[in-house]
């Protein structure tokens, strides 16, 4: 999101209020060093919800920062967020690393492109620790029998999978060739159904990586159609 001047955000906030909602923070717990879940209570009787939706929360005067909600719980008043604290003197690092539970903070309501394909037969989520959230609002939104969910993560500290019982694929940081590797053996396993457009791909966290992602699942045949992808970050930029 773009940085603006104060007074912009101001009026936009006053503008949109009803997009905004009065959120308090009710837990905070440390999945790992650097993975840190947040639960927040807010009025979410009205508000819409898909998979893979962002929040957005003013971090400072100028600034928003997106994040994904999961454990969406319109009736108890409930979201959660995984924040990935790569460096809490980034702003928005800064911003979430000085949460304590009673906060209370004006938060702009999930929103974003259609992402999640409800019909589809397999789910196969692919990001970093920034895609969590998402990956975990994806596997809840499956509802069908038959349906399947799958995911591969790019980790620092593999132990979070275990933790957020979001069992799957996952790979140090920064070795692409590992995924290749697997996204390899697993199009050769499921040949049938991705020559079939059954498997839905979506892709998430770092742009680069999920651009390099989104072009080999392309040479390798897969349909556009089943690929849904976002940038949640990109070296050098702040605040996408
Ligand atoms: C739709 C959407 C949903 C998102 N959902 C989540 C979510 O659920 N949880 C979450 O943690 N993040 C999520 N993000 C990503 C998050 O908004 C960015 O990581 C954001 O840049 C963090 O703000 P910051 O102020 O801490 O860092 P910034 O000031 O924005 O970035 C400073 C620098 O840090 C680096 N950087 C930024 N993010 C990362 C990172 N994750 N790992 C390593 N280096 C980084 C970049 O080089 C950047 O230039 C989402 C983004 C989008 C667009």
């Amino acid at each position: 999101m773009p940085s603006l001047p104060k007074w912009i955000n101001d009026t936009v906030e006053n503008i949109l209020s009803s997009k905004f909602k009065e959120c308090t923070v009710t837990d905070i717990e440390s999945v790992t060093v650097d993975l840190r879940r947040i639960r927040f209570s807010a009025d979410l009787q009205e508000v819409e919800f898909e998979p893979a939706y962002a929040i957005g929360i003013r971090i400072n005067d100028r600034d928003y920062r997106n994040y994904s909600p999961f454990n969406f719980n319109r009736s108890m008043g409930t979201f959660d967020i995984l924040f990935h604290m790569h460096d809490i003197a980034a702003a928005g690092g800064n911003f979430i690393n000085r949460l304590t539970i009673g906060d209370s903070l004006k938060i702009l309501m999930p929103r974003g492109k259609r992402f999640f394909e409800p019909n589809a037969p397999i789910h196969f989520s692919i990001g970093d620790e920034t895609s969590l959230g998402s990956s975990l609002s994806i596997k809840e939104a499956i509802q069908e029998p038959g349906q399947q969910f799958i995911c591969l993560h790019e980790l620092n500290d593999s132990s979070a999978l275990e933790a957020l019982n979001l069992y799957g694929y996952h790979i140090p940081k920064n070795s692409s060739m590992d995924i290749i590797e697997t996204l390899t053996d697993f199009l050769m396993e499921e040949k049938q159904a991705v020559d079939h457009n059954e498997v839905i791909f979506y892709l998430t966290g770092n742009g680069d990586t999920m651009s390099l992602i989104r072009r080999f699942l392309k040479a390798k045949g897969v349909s556009s159609q089943c690929i849904r992808s976002q940038a949640y970050w990109i070296e050098g930029k702040k605040g996408l």
